[in-house]
């Protein structure tokens, strides 16, 4: 196929790859003072209640604005830390990031407010998560509720060991979302036992929810569900006013989405929370 399409495009495809080799090799090497000197940072993205109108917390999603590369995306950042050697590092940067948000929170009298953050199948299987979890609640005195882990449904699913370590951690009372929900297959069996508190519906199904009667009819499954299993639904990708009317029609009171709230830094974020009117 390359060959088919010729000189020119092979050239193009060769340099692509070449450039995204580059910034993945400078994304390893640069890594470990980003996360010392700054650069790299944590984000954090409103996620509402009751029909998108109450504040229930805030997503946390990493940033790295590189000098040469611009914008280092997760899934680059992730795969980086994963080739320098450094999964444990980032993960241990990524809860004390959001344990200080939410110790910040708590401060200011948010106490019932949670920070979500992403972890990996990786970090669940390889590293002490449960210890790390802890340790960090325990070193700012925080409620384990202002902590939640979001991970992939395709990721839980998939491995017994990810679901026995998790449900560990959330037997301290700190939370599970299940990121991505309906993309994966999920078993029913799974699902009750994990017990998660969080189903996050993927953002294919919500955006233009209105024009997709097809998206509509899974929504209400996957909120009947919810309901039978005692776990809170919620909406990510919300980007209009028509999403969010249908789905507060829908009756799916949690959302998240750039309509919303878009992620922000986290001076951003605690200036976003004085300017918005209803965070009791
Ligand atoms: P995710 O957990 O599903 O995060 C939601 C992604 O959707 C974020 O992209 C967010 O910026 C984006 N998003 C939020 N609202 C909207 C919307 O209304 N419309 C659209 N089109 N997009 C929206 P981001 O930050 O690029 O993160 C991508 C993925 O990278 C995350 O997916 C998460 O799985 C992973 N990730 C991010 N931060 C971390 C981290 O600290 N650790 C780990 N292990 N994974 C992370
Ligand atoms: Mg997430
Ligand atoms: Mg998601
Ligand atoms: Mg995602």
């Amino acid at each position: 196929a390359a060959k088919a399409s010729g000189r020119g495009r092979r050239y193009l495809f060769d340099e692509a790859l070449r450039q995204r080799l580059q910034r993945l090799r400078d994304a390893e090497h640069g890594l470990l003072r980003a996360m010392n000197e700054g650069p790299l940072q944590l984000w954090f993205q409103p996620q509402m209640d009751r029909g998108g109108r109450h504040l229930a917390g805030f997503e946390a999603l990493i940033r790295w604005p590189h000098p040469q590369h611009g914008w280092i995306s997760p899934p680059e950042i992730i795969t980086a830390a994963a080739t320098a050697g450094l999964s444990e590092t980032l993960l241990r940067f990524v809860l004390r990031e959001a344990c200080d948000m939410a110790a910040v929170l708590r401060d200011m009298g948010l106490g019932h407010l949670c920070v979500a953050m992403n972890v990996s199948p990786h970090d669940v299987t390889q590293f002490p998560l449960d210890d790390l979890v802890a340790r960090a609640l325990r070193q700012r005195d925080l409620p384990p509720s202002m902590l939640e882990l979001e991970i992939t449904e395709e990721a839980v699913m998939d491995l017994k060991a990810v679901q026995e370590k998790l449900s560990r951690v959330a037997g301290s009372g700190v939370r599970l979302a299940i990121d991505d929900f309906g993309v994966g297959y999920s078993s029913l069996a799974a699902l009750r036992q994990i017990r998660a508190h969080r189903l996050k519906v993927d953002r294919s199904f919500i955006s233009g929810i209105g024009d997709s009667p097809d998206n509509q009819a899974l929504l209400r499954t996957i909120l009947s569900l919810g309901d039978s299993l005692g776990v809170q639904v919620v909406a990510e990708g919300v980007e209009t006013e028509e999403d969010v009317q249908m789905l507060r029609e829908l009756g799916c009171p949690a959302m998240q989405g750039y309509y919303l709230g878009c992620p922000m830094s986290r001076q951003e974020a605690l200036n976003w929370l004085r300017h918005t009117e209803d965070v009791s």
